[in-house]
C-alpha cells in the first residue's frame, strides 16, 4: 500500500496507470494503482461508438467504420467515384 504525499517508485510514476484515493480505517489515504481501461472504439469517420463487440474482423472494416459508413463507402466504389 502506498500512501498519499508518499515517494513514489520510478515504475509507478507512470501516467498509463490510474490513480484511485481510498480513505483507510487509519485515516490515512491510500492510492491505489489501476490500470487505465481502453476507451470505447470509434467510426474513423463519423466519430460515432461503434457497436458490437471491439475488434470484431467478420466485416471489410469491422471496427474501424460503422456499417453506415461503410455502405456508403461501397456505394461509392461500386459508382466508380470514391
Ligand atoms: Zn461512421
Amino acid at each position: 500500500m502506498i500512501y498519499k504525499g508518499d515517494l513514489m517508485k520510478p515504475y509507478q510514476r507512470t501516467s498509463s496507470l490510474k490513480k484511485v484515493y481510498r480513505r483507510l480505517p487509519s485515516s490515512r489515504t491510500g492510492v491505489l494503482l489501476r490500470k487505465k481501461r481502453p476507451s470505447v472504439a470509434k467510426c474513423a469517420i463519423c466519430k460515432k461508438p461503434l457497436r458490437g463487440s471491439v475488434g470484431s474482423k467478420q466485416r471489410m472494416y469491422g471496427g474501424f467504420v460503422c456499417h453506415k459508413c461503410l455502405q456508403s463507402l461501397i456505394k461509392l466504389s461500386m459508382r466508380g467515384i470514391s
